[in-house]
């Protein structure tokens, strides 16, 4: 369980909203509220195994527009 960047408590992962949802195509999002009772922060944080995946994703994803990009203009 990630930490509180405010107070360094531990974090409770709780229900993401839509708009979570729709951004973690892009990026894997967790939301995670402080379980501090003196501490309101509640967020999203990236979850960090699958993100690495996604971002190899991406990276595949602009070679291979880079690459039918050459063969256009050609
Ligand atoms: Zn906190």
């Amino acid at each position: 369980m990630p930490f509180c960047p405010q107070c360094g408590t531990r974090l409770q992962r709780v229900r993401r909203r839509t708009i979570d949802k729709l951004v973690s195509f892009l990026v894997p999002l967790n939301r995670y509220r402080c379980l501090s009772s003196g501490c309101i922060w509640e967020g999203n944080i990236r979850s960090g195994l699958r993100s690495r995946f996604v971002f190899l994703y991406w990276l595949l994803l602009v070679l291979a527009a880079m690459l039918v990009g050459r063969f256009i203009t050609r």
